[in-house]
C-alpha cells in the first residue's frame, strides 16, 4: 500500500500578535492562506512496526525529531496501530523560512495515513492530533483561508482570495521564532487591519487584499536583519502590488494578478537571489 500526498506551503496575509499569555505562548490573531509550493510526501505501508524517515534536504532531519516521523509517531500511539510507514520527504518548500514546512509535512502525513490505513478519523480529530505537534499543524490539516486565534489552533474559514500570483524569495538569514516573540514589544504594536482584510477577501477585492498585508513581526526581523527590509523595498520597486514577510520571516512575498508582471518580478529576483518562487495562490481548503 502507499499513497502520495502533497503538503503545501503557508503565507500570512496578515499576522498580529494580541498578547503575551502566562503559560509563555502568544495569543496571536493573523489569516493564513495556502500557495502551491508544496513538498510531495510519499507514504509506503510497512509490515513492521517501525518509522523510516527520507528527505531530499540533508539539513532536515530524517529521525525521529522530524515533524513528519512525530505526526506518524504521534497517529500510532493515539490509535495503537501495529503497521509502520515509510516516508519520502521531496522538499521544495524553503526550510526555516516563515512558510510552516515542517508543519505542513506533518499535517499531510495525518491526512495521509488517515486515508491509507483507513483510519476513518474526521479532519477536526486530525487537526486536534495536529495541535499536540504544533500550533500552524491544525491549519495545515484543513488547509484553506483561515483567521487563525489563540496559539493558532482557534480557526475560522474565509471565502479563497482572489486569485493571483505569488513570488515567494528567502533570503540567506536565519531567523529564530523564539527570539522574534522575545524581542516584540507586545504592548506597543501597530495591530494589522484584520477585519478590512476579511472584507477585501470576501469581496474579492485585490487592491483591498494588497493595501492590507501587514505582519507585526517585519519590525523585529528588520532590525535584526536590515537585508530583509532592503528586500522588500526592492520588491515595491519593482512593482508588485503588494510585499509582505510571511510568519518570523525571512521569506518575503509580492503578490500581483498580472502574469507579465509576475515573470519580471521573478526575473529581477532570480538575477542575485537563489531561493525565489512563482506560484499560483490557492486559498481552498483540502478535499
Ligand atoms: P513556521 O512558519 O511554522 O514557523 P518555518 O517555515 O519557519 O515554520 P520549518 O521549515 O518548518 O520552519 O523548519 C523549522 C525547523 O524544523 C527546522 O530546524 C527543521 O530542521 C525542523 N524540521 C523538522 N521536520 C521538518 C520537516 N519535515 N520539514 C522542514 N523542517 C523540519
Amino acid at each position: 500500500m502507499q499513497k502520495i500526498v502533497k503538503a503545501p506551503a503557508k503565507i500570512n496575509l496578515t499576522l498580529d500578535v494580541v498578547r503575551k499569555r502566562d503559560d509563555g505562548y502568544h495569543d496571536v490573531e493573523m489569516i493564513m492562506t495556502t500557495v502551491d509550493l508544496a513538498d510531495r510526501i510519499k507514504l509506503v505501508s510497512l509490515d513492521e512496526d517501525q518509522i523510516i524517515v527520507d528527505v531530499t534536504k540533508g539539513y532536515v532531519p530524517s529521525n525521529e525529531n522530524n515533524l513528519a516521523y512525530i505526526a506518524a509517531r504521534e497517529l500510532k500511539d493515539r490509535l495503537g496501530i501495529k503497521q509502520g510507514v515509510s516516508i519520502f520527504i521531496d522538499k521544495q518548500i524553503p526550510v526555516s523560512a516563515g512558510l510552516a514546512g515542517g508543519s505542513t509535512d506533518a499535517a499531510a502525513v495525518l491526512r495521509g495515513l488517515n486515508d491509507m490505513w483507513e483510519l476513518g478519523l474526521s479532519i477536526e480529530e486530525l487537526a486536534d492530533i495536529g495541535l499536540s505537534i504544533g500550533s500552524d499543524v491544525p491549519f495545515c490539516v484543513h488547509g484553506g483561508t483561515a483567521i487563525a486565534r489563540g496559539r493558532g489552533e482557534l480557526l475560522e474559514f474565509l471565502p479563497t482570495p482572489p486569485p493571483c500570483w505569488v513570488i515567494l524569495v528567502k533570503p540567506s538569514v536565519g531567523v529564530s521564532t523564539k527570539d522574534i516573540y522575545e524581542r516584540l514589544n507586545v504592548s506597543e504594536l501597530k495591530h494589522p487591519d484584520t477585519e478590512g482584510m476579511v472584507n477585501a477577501i470576501t469581496n474579492q477585492d485585490f487592491n483591498g487584499v494588497c493595501s492590507r498585508l501587514e505582519n507585526v513581526m517585519e519590525k523585529v526581523t528588520f532590525e535584526l536583519h536590515p537585508k530583509v527590509e532592503i528586500l522588500k523595498e526592492r520588491l515595491i520597486q519593482y512593482g508588485a502590488d503588494g510585499v509582505v514577510m510571511s510568519g518570523s520571516g525571512p521569506t518575503i512575498f509580492a503578490i500581483t494578478q498580472n502574469e507579465h508582471r509576475a515573470i519580471r518580478l521573478y526575473n529581477s529576483l532570480k538575477g542575485f537571489m537563489e531561493e525565489v518562487y512563482v506560484v499560483r495562490l490557492l486559498g481552498n481548503k483540502h478535499e
